[in-house]
């Protein structure tokens, strides 16, 4: 055995921000420039803006089939955001991690509270602020997906979502988009060298003890 070819498990790195924070744009970066990491697709109830794709941005669907899948026990953890249901998709999540694969979550800090109950060990939190409450205004209403209406209930719910900051294990302000991107990957090798995740390690350091 060599040392590159530890065994590890996969982890899991939530990324949580308000809407507008740019946690999509990091996702979508961070997504190109790392292999070994996937992003969990969550089901959704609410409608599809326009550019996104069924089953790349999320997988679209009602709220009958949703609550169907809820009580299947199909979703890891499931909430109510603005009003519809976001819930992760179990199955995928469990194959990759025990397949060696990280996996990045963009979900509200109610979905990571239920993840650090079910899967503490394997949770990485990270969580993106806005530089101020004007930029965030500005990029909500740049982003011109949604209605007034929408966008003011976003920015009314945004510094509820802030508050929960000391749930997240590290925080980025995300003044400029390539540096979240380079700090989120420093966050990302690093936890992949934690020793607990290394589930080949006794194994390769016996090894290494023997050989002289
Ligand atoms: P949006 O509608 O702007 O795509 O997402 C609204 C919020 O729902 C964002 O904060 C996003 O992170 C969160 N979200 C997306 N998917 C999930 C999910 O599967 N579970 C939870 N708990 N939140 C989600």
């Amino acid at each position: 055995m060599s040392g590159d070819l530890i065994q590890r498990r996969g982890l899991m790195l939530v990324l949580s921000s308000p809407s507008g924070a740019g946690k999509t744009s990091i996702s979508k970066k961070l997504l190109a420039l790392e292999d070994n990491l996937t992003l969990s697709i969550s089901a959704t109830t609410r409608k599809r803006r326009p550019g996104e794709v069924d089953g790349s941005d999320y997988h679209f669907t009602d709220q009958t089939s949703f609550e169907i899948q809820i009580n299947q026990g199909a979703f890891l953890e499931y909430a109510k955001v603005f009003d519809h249901y976001y819930g992760t998709p179990r199955a995928f999540v469990e194959d990759k991690l025990s397949n060696g694969q990280d996996v990045l979550f963009d979900i509200d800090w109610q979905g990571t509270q239920q993840l650090n109950e079910l899967m503490p060990e394997d949770l990485v939190k990270v969580f993106i602020l806005p530089p101020s409450v004007s930029e965030l205004e500005k990029r909500l209403l740049n982003r011109a997906q949604d209605s007034a209406d929408v966008v003011a209930g976003r920015m009314a719910k945004a510094a509820d979502e802030m508050s929960h900051y000391p749930e997240y294990d590290y925080i980025i302000v995300n003044r400029d988009l390539e540096e979240s991107v380079a700090a989120v990957q420093k966050i990302l090798h690093s936890e992949r060298l934690k020793r607990t995740r290394q589930i080949g390690l006794s194994d390769f350091v016996k090894q290494l003890r023997n050989s002289d």
